[in-house]
């Protein structure tokens, strides 16, 4: 059986080869961590996006949605923290001369004594029957002196980034024997601090340029906007603004594909509420936002939250829903509660007052924040990780197929004329004209039955219609389905009520 990495290359590959995704510009040889999609990428990333949309905007009264500019007045940067805070620590092997993220370095070496804990415990699991795994980890002596060192260097380090000690960190860094995987040597430099934000100059003269940034996290022209939204749209909390759009990093470790992208899209909904109601809100936000997730169908195992434990300096809740990516768990979406830190720095920094008039309570305050953020790219991955199936058929042959959930699928239907002649084509298109208003359809005339069934079997299309003889005498057609790879005959008119069953997003939007 391939291995987890082999099928991660794999679907890479397949990215490509069909038009979900090319690396930047390849005729170069590419951009790294820089991604382009192609038409069949598009379509796939503009459905997550409206469903995204659609489910937080147009499904609640009381969110409504906005598009600020990437670039934002420089003073921005320096109330949120970004300017000064937005860091990374790195630090170089040198011999190999790869550059690595400190804490990523210490993370991964702490995941690995947690590792030999686990071996332990599923050890003894194997030979006590009973077993009480709780009383094990806390008598054993094995896992107690592993855990014990788990939180010494989870202690240290958390110091550490607190003072901004550095040297500490590389002494951390030394202290647990941490080698280059590259190299396998532990010579490296100091730790330094890396502001992750990129920078561009505006203004034609090069004396009177100012440095401003490329955003890099589209909340921000929220919080700018939350009283013009609030006075304008007559908002009355709690209420939610709403954005989709770029942001840009410049991520020192960009790997895995687009889940760590230095140019990405974010989906972001900022959420105002009245002081002290903030954890209500922060519970129902991680509640509706996980039965988002769920809506695609895909096994319930694959998510999880994960709390955060070091809360950041303006959270007083936050938490994560990671998916199980091909590499492992890892984040898909941010839930903070952000309390009124942003606004309150805005207000600090502008001199400008961003209250809300609660005309219930009487009284003016600056409203509490609950966040949820998600990278569309990121879940594009999810959803293409996800689907891609190399099956192996009752005839012995194989297929791949993209078990895509058909109401984000790129193309919805295909009309397939069995030949080109004998006034099919001209049936063919009328069934595309027919369907064409509500979903994205392809007419394909070239190769056998068999090849263009795979062709949109490998682009994840849930249905394809076969026009032949037969059509033009009854109206009948074959609609065969993606999944079961059943095929049925029915009248034309039947189409649009069938095809609507499993791919209108609509239905979705229903249930949730
Ligand atoms: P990570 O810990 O993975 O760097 P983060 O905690 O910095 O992510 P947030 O700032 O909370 O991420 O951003 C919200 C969401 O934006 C993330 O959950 C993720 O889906 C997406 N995101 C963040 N950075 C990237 C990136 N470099 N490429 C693609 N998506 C990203």
């Amino acid at each position: 059986m391939a291995n987890q990495d082999d099928i991660f290359k794999n679907t890479i590959s397949h990215s490509k080869e069909y038009g979900f995704i090319f690396q930047s510009s390849e005729i170069y040889d590419g951009l790294s961590a820089v991604y382009d999609y192609g038409q069949a990428g598009v379509e796939l990333k503009k459905n997550i996006r409206d469903f995204w949309w659609k489910s937080m905007v147009q499904m609640h009264q009381n969110i409504v949605g906005i598009d600020a500019a990437i670039f934002m007045h420089p003073t921005t940067w320096k109330a949120s923290g970004h300017a000064d805070a937005f860091n990374d620590p790195l630090i170089d092997n040198k011999d190999s001369k790869k550059r690595y993220r400190a804490d990523v370095l210490i993370e991964e070496h702490v995941a690995k004594i947690e590792a030999k804990i686990n071996k332990e415990v599923a050890k003894a699991k194997e030979r006590f029957n009973p077993f009480d795994e709780t009383m094990f980890r806390s008598t054993n002596a094995r896992v107690l002196e592993n855990q014990k060192k788990i939180d010494e260097i989870n202690t240290r380090f958390k110091n550490a980034m607190e003072k901004n000690n550095l040297a500490e960190v590389k002494q951390i860094i030394v202290d647990c024997e941490i080698a280059c995987p590259i190299s396998g040597s532990r010579n490296w430099t100091d730790v330094r601090q890396f502001n992750l934000m990129f920078s561009t100059s505006m203004g034609s003269v090069s004396e009177d340029a100012s440095v401003i940034y490329l955003r890099p996290e589209t909340a921000q022209g929220i919080f700018v906007n939350f009283l013009n939204v609030q006075k304008t749209g007559r908002m009355k909390i709690p209420f939610g603004i709403a954005q989709t759009g770029k942001a840009f990093r410049n991520e020192i470790v960009a790997r895995q594909f687009i889940f760590r992208m230095r140019e990405f899209e974010q989906m972001e909904m900022q959420f105002f509420v009245r002081p002290g109601t903030e954890m209500e809100w922060y519970n129902s936000w991680k509640q509706t936002r996980m039965n988002w997730h769920k809506a695609m169908g895909f096994s319930e195992s694959k998510y999880r939250f994960h709390d955060h434990i070091k809360l950041a300096h303006y959270a007083n809740a936050a938490c994560d829903i990671e998916f199980e990516f091909p590499f492992g768990f890892k984040e898909l979406e941010g839930i903070h509660s952000r309390t009124d830190f942003d606004l309150k720095q805005h207000e600090q920094f502008s001199g400008k007052k961003l209250q809300y008039f609660d005309s219930e309570l009487n009284q003016s305050y600056v409203p509490y924040v609950v966040e949820t953020s998600i990278g569309l790219d990121r879940m594009f991955l999810a959803i293409l990780a996800s689907s891609y199936k190399n099956e192996k058929l009752e005839d012995g042959t194989e297929r791949v197929v993209l078990n895509i959930p058909p109401f984000l699928a790129p193309v919805k239907v295909a009309v397939l004329p069995l030949v080109n002649k004998d006034g099919l084509p001209e049936k063919a298109n009328e069934i595309f004209s027919q369907l064409k208003f509500d979903y994205v359809c392809q007419m394909e005339e070239k190769d056998s039955i068999g090849k263009r069934y795979r062709r949109h079997d490998a682009i994840g299309t849930p249905y394809c219609i076969t026009v032949d003889h037969q059509t033009i005498q009854d109206n009948t057609v074959t609609i065969r389905e993606r999944d079961t790879m059943k095929q049925e005959r029915i009248v034309i008119n039947q189409l649009a009520t069938i095809v609507s069953e499993k791919a209108s997003m609509n239905n979705v939007l229903k249930k949730l």
